[in-house]
């Protein structure tokens, strides 16, 4: 595990609020739990969160947080997130549900970034469009699945993309085409870049019957419920698959599974008894509880088989630096 934040970012005062407020009325929210309202259920108090409705206020937020010099980072639904006990002294954007929709144009559906991604997945269904079905259990919105280039059944997100139009962290207007967005298994530029996601074009080629299309969403829903943890709070998969191992001796839960990490529990935070790579919150985990664990995971995984596996769940640190779990 890495040191965390060199310095602090300066404090956000009443008057920086204010500000806030008046370019996105009704999206502020200070000194929020992030304990009660991360998927986790993990970290301390956020001093700040503000919620855009649109393109604009994105833009607006940015280009006022840095003329005051103030650090922020978005994230979507936290699906994917361990938050600090320390909790957040950056400004945090939530692209949620106050930015979402769809509008379809023939093949093309334009996703504004805070869109729920079930929900996307449904109107694709049903407009009749097949391919889409694997991201319909996933539960994050648009911006963080394009983000982690996420998806499941070895597919991923970026597949059926066109475009991202993003907010730079200098606050600038930019449109990408999928060739510049670096997409690889769970990886984007979007990554390194701290452009912020406000809305993603995806063209669709295949057409089907909906009663079709619907089926295999049932099944691999179906398939999920039997396969995941559903009711303690967790990230999903904490580590990535990787590639060679997977070939040669399979995806990290089942070697996790192999080594008896099943149920395997330091302070709140436990090794799923459904999938050894899902770590859940069974009861007032600290993020050093669930970060620990997770060590000791990739630690285990490495003697044993001698392939390093990359964290898929991501840290984000007191100052706002988002970074991989350990
Ligand atoms: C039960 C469960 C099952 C899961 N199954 C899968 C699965 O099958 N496949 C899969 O790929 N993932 C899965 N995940 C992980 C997670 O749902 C995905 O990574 C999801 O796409 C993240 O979306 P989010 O909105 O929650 O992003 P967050 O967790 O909020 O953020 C993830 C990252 O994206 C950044 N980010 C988010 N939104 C934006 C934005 N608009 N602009 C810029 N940056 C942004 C954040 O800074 C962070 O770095 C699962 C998670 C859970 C809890």
């Amino acid at each position: 595990m890495n040191a965390s934040c060199v310095s602090s970012p300066s404090p956000i005062t009443e008057n920086i609020v204010d500000e806030l407020r008046r370019i996105a009325p009704g999206g502020v929210c200070c000194n929020v739990d992030l304990a009660k309202v991360s998927r986790w259920k993990i970290g301390g108090r956020a001093d700040c969160v503000v919620s855009p409705a649109t393109h604009d206020e994105v833009k607006k937020i940015v280009s006022f947080l840095n003329s005051r010099n103030l650090s922020f980072l978005a994230f979507g639904s936290t699906s994917n997130l361990l938050f600090s006990d320390q909790g957040l002294r950056a400004v945090a954007i939530c692209i949620g549900p106050r930015m979402s929709g769809v509008e379809v144009d023939g093949d093309c559906f334009h996703v504004k970034g805070g869109t729920w991604v079930p929900s996307l997945a449904r109107s694709v269904a049903r407009a009749g469009y097949s391919g889409f079905e694997h991201v319909c259990g996933i539960p994050g919105t648009v911006g963080g699945l394009v983000m982690m280039n996420g998806g499941s059944l070895r597919r991923s997100a970026s597949e059926y993309l066109v475009e991202i139009l993003s907010v730079t962290a200098t606050g600038e207007t930019r449109i990408t085409a999928k060739e510049d967005c670096g997409f690889g298994y769970r990886r984007s530029h979007f990554q390194d870049s701290g452009q912020i996601i406000t809305g993603v074009t995806f063209r669709f080629e295949h057409r089907d019957l909906y009663s079709q299309i619907r089926r295999r969403m049932l099944t691999i829903l179906s398939d999920r419920r039997a396969k995941f943890p559903q009711r303690m709070p967790n990230c999903g998969s904490v580590f990535k698959a990787h590639d060679e191992m997977y070939a040669q001796i399979g995806p990290p839960g089942a070697v996790l599974d192999k080594l008896g990490f099943k149920g395997r529990r330091i302070g709140g935070a436990q090794v799923s008894l459904e999938h050894a790579n899902f770590i859940n919150n069974v009861g007032g985990a600290c993020a050093s509880d669930v970060r620990r664990l997770a060590h000791e995971m990739k630690e285990a995984v490495f003697a044993e088989t001698g392939y390093l596996i990359e964290p898929e769940a991501c840290f984000v640190e007191s100052c706002g630096r988002v970074r991989p779990l350990i």
